[in-house]
């Protein structure tokens, strides 16, 4: 039996010829800056994104704990989605190894953070508060896509106050196919940007943080700091090449496939949320363990939760979409 697994798109097999690109790469050592297949994946993303400069790193728990780190010093603060993977979902890193405060805020409908919100959350210069330093978005946000508007607003709200912005753009690609634009629309109105290649693009491994040659050297001083400096690293960003060549444009195939299922189980009477791109949460209520577990008999993977995340990727095909939704129909039809 095929297993389904649609706990994240960060399951994905390799596929034959991204290991062949992997067992091609010309490599070296990548601490003395000599693998010259990291260094055309950082020039690569770098000019994609229109960045001056770009550090490979083995995680975006890795890469957004640099950036935080470079833009700002112990005492800084910075502005965060109370349900941000940077607050949230990274065992606290920027807080215990950075010294940084975070100062979280509810995030909104649309997966935005209000800057009307940001501004009061901004301190005073004085010296009984942290000095907020840094704006941190997530797109997507839990699947959605921030307007483009916003974006422009965000960018002259952080100029305004003198703070600067990273984005936390794990699915960033995701966000940009959906909109149908060059990445670099959504990438220009931020001073930094760390993307994983080991989600929906499908690599084994890595991410990449974007920034100014500033920056980056700062974040290249930390990685060494933090462990992240590998050698023959070239086998890995081969992978990530060949993700930005060869899976970026399919990445709506995901999305139609969130749609369909979501469409599906809508039509077989499930509490769907509105979809965008390749995540569906749908209401489990106290059926989620018991559902969970009829869905592994069945060869399915998911995970355990009242509000249900489920995530479309490249190792899942649309028949294989119609066979959830069949186990779905199965379930509560019981
Ligand atoms: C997965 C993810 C990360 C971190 O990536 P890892 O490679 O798992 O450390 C950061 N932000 C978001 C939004 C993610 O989904």
């Amino acid at each position: 039996m095929s297993v389904i697994d649609l706990r994240s798109d960060t399951v994905t097999q390799p596929s034959a010829a991204m290991l062949d690109a992997m067992a091609r790469a010309a490599t070296g050592d990548d601490v003395y800056g000599e693998d010259l297949t990291v260094n055309r994946l950082e020039a690569d993303l770098a000019s994609r994104l229109g960045f001056a400069a770009a550090l490979f790193v083995p995680t975006g728990t890795m890469s957004n704990l640099l950036g935080l780190m470079a833009h700002c010093e112990r005492g800084d603060e910075y502005v965060v989605g109370q349900q941000a993977h940077t607050y949230k979902y990274e065992g606290g890193g920027a807080a215990v190894l950075g010294s940084i405060q975070p100062q979280p805020l509810e995030v909104q409908a649309d997966g935005s953070l209000d800057l009307a919100q940001v501004a009061a959350a901004i301190k005073p210069d004085d010296f009984h508060f942290a000095r907020t330093r840094l704006l941190a978005l997530e797109n997507t946000m839990q699947g959605k896509v921030l307007p483009l508007e916003y974006l422009a607003r965000a960018r002259r709200f952080t100029h305004e106050h003198g703070l600067q912005l990273h984005l936390d753009g794990a699915r960033l690609y995701n966000a940009a196919v959906k909109l149908g634009v060059d990445a670099r629309e959504i990438t220009r109105h931020f001073d930094s940007v760390s993307v994983c290649l080991s989600k929906g693009l499908g690599a084994p491994v890595g991410s990449v943080l974007c920034g100014s040659p500033e920056l980056i050297g700062k974040a290249r001083r930390l990685r060494k700091m933090v462990g992240g400096g590998m050698r023959q690293a070239g086998i890995l960003a081969a992978a990530g090449l060949y993700a930005l060549e060869h899976n970026v444009q399919r990445l709506a195939d995901d999305h139609a496939n969130a749609w369909a299922l979501a469409d599906g189980l809508r039509a077989a009477g499930f509490d769907v949320e509105p979809v965008q791109t390749n995540m569906v949460y749908v209401q489990m209520g106290d059926t989620a363990e018991a559902f969970k577990v009829f869905a592994a008999e069945r060869g399915i993977r998911l995970s355990a939760a009242s509000r249900l995340r489920l995530v479309t990727h490249m190792d899942v095909s649309r028949a294989q979409i119609e066979q959830v939704i069949a186990t779905f129909v199965e379930f509560s039809s019981k």
